[in-house]
């Protein structure tokens, strides 16, 4: 195995404007993060290895809502048309207490036109692999996992293992895009992510199953006491995804609790759905502790994704987040003659904004959650809130905009 280097000479872009030789770039994982960060590197002039330790990316997790500001990221990809074919558009979240009452309409949609999409998070990888099977300056392995790795001045080595053989190599920044259990971040001892005590309950439902009024054409979120649900559609609108949040870290199936019992006195075009939904499958929320650091190994490790912040998905932001820190570093890397330095471009940018998504999870967590009575004036002060005011309270959220692309010349 041997990590091809970036282009060279003035093909490669800024990068290449400024380096010699290019720098050597792996990538641990190829989920959203680590596909996202290859296509942008190759977009930059910069060739990439992406090591997957799946042997087949194969359909893992559920829906996921991509707002604006991870979707022009994807727009400077080309990869719009893609999405759009596999996703469905909302205009807003519709807001409504646990009995069904409306409480308000939060609008989604960006001055730009860049929409925001329901998905399901296996169509999104899907479009992200064509894409990167198609780009020649990205190498993917899969069945490919990444071991020990060590650091000095100058580079990493890393060490990887395909089909019970060990090879290592030298890379000069090791991408650690390895999701909320990340191998590299528990490799440099950094605290675990933790349990939020709370459970997401996770299932679709084919549309076809469904009577047109259990369809939700945007997403939908219900609010109880320490619970809550949200519903969109997906896959082209040919299925909704449902999930449940609760209390508790709910692990296993065994167990025989399959829906808990709260939601299933709740509004009949939820529990409509739950009639209609297979077992939902419960997924244990864990979020990664505010205080670690996304750049590691004497600068040669950068952790992007889930593996530097994966957080709790009541702002339904931890692939954004992923998709943004992807256009960030990768910018940071084609400007940067010096790749460390680049690395802690990247930490000192998108520090102060994950914190900013952190807090916001936290305020909708506190808020979505409220018992009776604290829940009334919750949603009287929504319900007088002009529609562009609650869209205007996510402006610095959805309205972000990416780093320009410096374009390979001819
Ligand atoms: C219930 C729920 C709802 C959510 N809803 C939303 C939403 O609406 N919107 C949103 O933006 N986000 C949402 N998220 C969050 C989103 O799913 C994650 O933030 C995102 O998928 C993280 O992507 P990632 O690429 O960082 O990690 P992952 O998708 O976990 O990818 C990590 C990859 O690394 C590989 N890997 C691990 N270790 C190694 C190794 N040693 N060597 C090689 N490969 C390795 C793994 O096999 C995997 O393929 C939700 C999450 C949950 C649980």
């Amino acid at each position: 195995m041997t990590i091809r280097e970036g282009k060279q000479g003035a093909a490669a872009g800024a990068a290449g404007r400024f380096r010699t030789p290019p720098p050597r770039i792996a990538i641990a994982g190829a989920g959203i993060a680590g596909l996202t960060m290859a296509l942008l590197l190759a977009r930059h002039g910069l060739n990439a290895t992406v090591f997957e330790r799946a042997a087949a990316l194969e359909e893992v997790g559920a829906g996921l809502q991509l707002s604006p500001n991870a979707l022009r990221v994807l727009d400077q990809l080309d990869l719009l048309p893609a999405l759009r074919e596999v996703a469905v558009e909302a205009t807003s979240v519709d807001l409504r207490r646990s009995g069904g009452r409306r409480i308000a309409s939060v609008p989604v949609h960006a001055e730009d036109d860049t929409p925001y999409l329901s998905i399901h998070r296996a169509d999104l990888q899907a479009v992200l692999l064509a894409a990167v099977r198609g780009t020649p300056a990205i190498t993917l392995q899969l069945g490919a996992e990444l071991g020990r790795v060590s650091t000095d001045f100058s580079a990493a080595t890393i060490e990887v293992e395909t089909n019970g053989a060990r090879e290592h190599d030298v890379v000069d920044l090791l991408i650690g895009a390895d999701g909320v259990r990340s191998p590299l971040a528990k490799q440099a001892r950094l605290a675990p992510a933790v349990p939020t005590g709370t459970t997401a309950w996770r299932t679709t439902i084919e549309s076809a199953d469904l009577p047109p009024e259990f369809r939700p054409a945007n997403v939908v979120a219900w609010l109880g006491a320490r619970h809550h649900a949200v519903a969109y559609p997906i896959r082209a609108g040919r299925a909704v995804n449902l999930v449940m949040i609760a209390p508790g870290q709910e692990t296993d199936p065994a167990s025989g609790e399959t829906v808990p019992q709260q939601f299933r006195s709740w509004d009949s075009r939820l529990t409509g759905l739950i009639e209609r939904a297979a077992p939902p499958t419960p997924w244990p929320l864990a979020g990664a502790p505010a205080s670690r650091p996304f750049v590691i190994g004497g600068d040669r490790i950068v952790l992007i994704g889930d593996a530097a912040h994966a957080m709790a998905p009541y702002a339904a932001q931890g692939a954004g987040m992923a998709i943004e820190d992807a256009a960030v570093l990768a910018a940071a890397i084609a400007e940067n003659a010096d790749i460390t330095a680049a690395a802690r471009a990247y930490e000192a940018i998108r520090r102060p904004r994950i914190d900013k998504v952190r807090n916001r999870v936290a305020f909708h967590r506190f808020v979505y959650h409220l018992p009776l009575p604290f829940s009334l004036g919750r949603d009287t002060v929504l319900a007088l809130r002009p529609k562009a005011a609650l869209r205007s309270d996510l402006a610095w959220l959805y309205d972000w905009q990416p780093p320009g692309i410096v374009t390979a010349p001819a």
